[in-house]
């Protein structure tokens, strides 16, 4: 990998739609550790494919990453021109949008980063497919993507500055839920003291992410959990709609019902929660997004749920999906397929 990173003269890092910390931090991580390399005109940007939260804003090379639905010109240049792509917290080229074909065009090494299973179709088919993947540094046991970057950098002789260490405590932080879940690995937490000894405020960081919302966001979590919160208890199941009307009226902004889904598991008694949020159409794009978030706890996998009815997919107990359609198609969706995916104990 450091081979074909030195080798190259323009790279591109990626990561997935709607950001969240660990593909921010994974990606700025590859971004400040590839920067600090030895390369005389080397470009390197990070691409994301749409806007990340502003909760993510204060990270240290935040300001770098372009947006391609902000900037599709400059980003398509750069793709075209890039002979070395870094994949980081996906492994799905649809996962990126519109950019996946384009970097599918540029036959250029890609090198993949990821904790996510992935998807079995070529088992399935019989038909294996060639990988796309000049390398794959793939862990599906990893807490995060930033997990398995700073275990990448560690084989390598690197320094570990604080803008390194502080966008990989980031990922570790958002994809554990601040070490709630996934996060059991002992070794988690010897990387951390590695981090905070090069630097990390890691209660700084806690705060800069989970409590700089406004009062928008705050009451539409309280709206959502009053008023549009519905449990079917027989299936120990819940879940929330949010319509795009309902959305507006609370100024919605990216990332605000970020973590919404999990808050039905904090009842007693609800281990699947499902959450449906409603886009307003696109130009182009005649009808509404319905974007689903599924989360579960224990022995009660979602992620072929989202994967079967929703054409998504993640992991067994946090994944995501989405339908082209009216909310309240989502919703009949919903309700006529959970019961073939949803334990009743
Ligand atoms: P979220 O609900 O936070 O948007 O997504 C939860 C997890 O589900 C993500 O970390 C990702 O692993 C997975 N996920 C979300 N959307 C999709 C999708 O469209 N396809 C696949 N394969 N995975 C998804
Ligand atoms: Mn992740």
């Amino acid at each position: 990998m450091k081979q074909l990173i030195e080798n190259a003269q323009h790279i591109v890092i990626f990561t997935h739609m709607a950001p969240d910390g660990d593909a921010m931090g994974s990606s700025l991580a590859l971004y400040h550790w590839i920067s600090s390399l030895s390369g005389e005109g080397r470009s390197l940007s990070v691409i994301v494919p749409n806007a990340f939260p502003a909760f993510f804003n204060w990270m240290p090379g935040a300001k770098d990453i372009l947006i391609y639905e902000k900037k599709p010109e400059v980003c398509n240049r750069l793709i075209a021109e890039a002979d070395l792509f870094i994949c980081t917290d996906f492994n799905d080229p649809k996962r990126i949008g519109p950019m996946g074909e384009k970097m599918l065009q540029n036959s250029c090494p890609k090198i993949l980063i990821d904790h996510h299973l992935k998807g079995q179709k070529d088992d399935v088919q019989g038909t294996k497919e060639e990988s796309i993947w000049a390398e794959e540094h793939v862990d599906s046991k990893a807490s995060s993507s930033c997990e398995i970057v700073y275990k990448l950098l560690s084989t390598f002789n690197f320094q570990l500055s604080t803008e390194i260490a502080t966008a990989i405590y980031t990922g570790l932080m958002t994809d554990t839920g601040n070490f709630s879940y996934n996060s059991n690995n002992p070794e988690i937490y010897e990387i951390i003291a590695h981090l905070i000894r090069a630097g990390v405020q890691k209660d700084e960081i806690y705060n800069a992410v989970f409590n700089q919302y406004s009062t928008d966001r705050v009451r539409l979590t309280g709206y959502a959990l009053y008023r549009k919160m519905r449990i079917y208890p027989e299936y120990h199941l819940a879940l929330i709609t949010l319509s795009a009307d309902e959305l507006d009226r609370y100024h919605y902004q990216v990332g605000d019902t970020e973590g919404l889904v999990n808050m039905p598991l904090q009842i007693s008694d609800v281990y699947y929660s499902v959450f449906m949020r409603e886009e307003r159409p696109k130009p182009g794009t005649p009808k509404p997004r319905i974007r689903i978030s599924f989360r579960s706890q224990g022995d009660r996998p979602v992620n072929i749920w989202a994967g079967e009815v929703f054409h998504g997919g993640g992991h067994a107990n946090a994944s995501g999906g989405e339908l082209f359609g009216k909310l309240e198609q989502a919703v009949q969706l919903f309700e006529k397929s959970f019961p073939l995916y949803v334990k009743k104990s």
